[in-house]
């Protein structure tokens, strides 16, 4: 194994020696980084194909292009990003001068996940080096071949002191957390977030949680649902349904449930044929452990469409479940495959205490074109993020913050949400040191006459 602490310490060793501080460095390692991956963009996408088998064009627009284009927009703000800010002053700081200072926090570490290997790792992972940070990288075990390319390529590229990437799995990532770190960004599920939360604590370090969760999708009648089914198998069936933000369960009235199935049947066939299976543009399951917990999900299930597998070829056809009841096993854990079981509600305020009653989710969905609606749910229910008339495309949205809330996590990123997520925003007050001051000043200094007491 890697020795740890010796790692941490020369990443520490790094930051204070103060070289990542400057614009100029930063900007230096992000178009280092984005060399890295314009020089080795098909390698990148073939690397995700191999750990995930997800199709091509998923691994290019999801990853690699996406963080290209994240590279790029940090590029051209970064120095705006860096500027402290000028708040408002109050008469009584007339005469000084009030900044809000973003400064890195110091030794950062960055845990992703698998099901998008690289987006999960180098998104943060810029927002580390642009705020500042030395970074320590620890890719997902379970995509392995992208974990060796970016252990191999990282330091080619960037500053190896400065940022370094540790391959491994639990015991690593237990070693890792012995470590104290100045911020954590941890990717993956609620179960070893809190693990990482509670590591955390120890040296009182903050964190940013993206976990998972079931994501709720709500359909009322005023929705077409054609064009509602291929938003939500959209997102329930990219890289076969092992997303964080896939709609989990659909919540409909009995009459709407009965022609979103036929309008998903529609959908599903003019996608990928008669042969799903057959299809490349159809992903499939990481492993044999996620096939089996998902297969296990569907025993005694009323399935509506779908539900053919292959344990061989890890392959899940897209599945529809009817007369689905919240005591299921299906509704007992996030599905994270291509499975989606439609649960009967009357309207829109049982939907709302529905989902109410359960965990907070990361991404909430709604279709309905109906404004009162929309803003019910706005104001009434609480997630990470709320979209109304799709799925999943707000992750690509960089002027919200993505992330979630309660148990789906803590904190978001993406755009200028992600510098800020690594930045301790430092409140400074900066006064003058002069006679003139003093005759304000004289008033809160002793003694404490009755005139001085009549004032406050
Ligand atoms: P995973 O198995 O790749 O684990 C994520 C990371 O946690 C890995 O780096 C792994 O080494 C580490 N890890 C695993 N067990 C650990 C332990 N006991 N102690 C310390 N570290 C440990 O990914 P996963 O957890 O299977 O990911 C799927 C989950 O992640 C889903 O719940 C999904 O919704 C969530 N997710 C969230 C986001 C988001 O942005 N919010 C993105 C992707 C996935």
């Amino acid at each position: 194994m890697t020795n740890i602490s010796e790692v941490v310490a020369s990443a520490r060793d790094a930051f204070n020696s103060g070289v990542t501080k400057s614009y100029e460095f930063r900007l230096g390692q992000i178009k280092a980084l984005l060399k890295l991956v314009e020089e080795n963009d098909k390698l990148l996408a073939e690397t995700i194909m191999k750990d995930v088998r997800k199709p091509k064009f998923e691994a290019v627009i999801f990853e690699v292009n996406y963080v290209k284009n994240d590279l790029r927009n940090v590029i051209f703000n970064l120095k705006d990003w860096m500027e402290p800010e000028k708040p408002d002053k109050s008469l009584t700081f007339a005469m000084d001068t009030v900044l809000i200072q973003p400064e890195p926090y110091g030794v950062a570490l960055i845990i992703g996940a698998w099901n998008y290997p690289i987006q999960l790792c180098l998104a943060p992972f810029l927002g580390a080096i642009a705020a500042g940070n030395t970074v320590i990288l620890k890719p997902s075990e379970i995509a392995p071949h992208t974990a060796n390319l970016l252990a191999e390529l990282i330091p080619k590229y960037l500053d190896p002191k400065c940022y370094q990437v540790v391959k491994g799995g639990i015991p690593e990532t237990t070693k890792l957390l012995e470590e104290r770190f100045d911020y954590i960004f941890y990717t993956g599920s609620c179960a070893v977030g809190k693990i990482i939360h509670q590591a955390a604590s120890k040296n009182l370090t903050p964190i940013t949680l993206e976990l998972g969760g079931k994501s709720p999708v709500y359909i009322d009648s005023t929705a077409d649902l054609d064009l509602t089914a291929a938003r939500i198998m959209f997102g329930r069936l990219a890289n076969a349904g092992q997303s964080c933000i896939a709609p989990d369960y659909v919540l409909c009235t009995k009459e709407i449930e009965a022609k979103f199935i036929e309008a998903c049947k529609r959908c599903i066939k003019k996608w990928y044929g008669d042969n799903i299976k057959a299809n490349v543009d159809y992903g499939r399951i990481v492993n044999r452990h996620h096939f089996q917990r998902i297969v296990k999900l569907l025993e005694g299930a009323k399935i509506a469409v779908g539900g053919s597998h292959d344990i061989n070829d890890l392959y899940i056809e897209p599945t529809i479940l009817r007369d689905v009841k919240p005591s299921d096993p299906v509704m007992q854990q996030e599905i994270f495959g291509p499975i989606l079981p439609i649960l009967n509600v009357s309207n829109a305020a049982e939907a709302i205490t529905f989902i109410n009653e359960r965990e907070k989710p990361l991404a909430l969905y709604l279709f309905s074109t109906n404004k009162k609606i929309q803003d019910l749910f706005l104001k009434n229910t609480s997630s990470g993020n709320l979209l109304v008339n799709d799925t999943m495309i707000h992750f690509s949205c960089d002027t919200i913050p993505f992330g979630g809330v309660g148990n789906s996590g803590m904190g978001g990123y993406h755009g200028k949400f992600s510098f800020d997520a690594f930045s301790h925003m430092k409140g400074t007050l900066i006064k003058k040191l002069d006679k003139l001051g003093e005759y304000a000043n004289a008033a809160r200094y002793p003694p404490f006459s009755e005139g001085k007491m009549s004032f406050i």
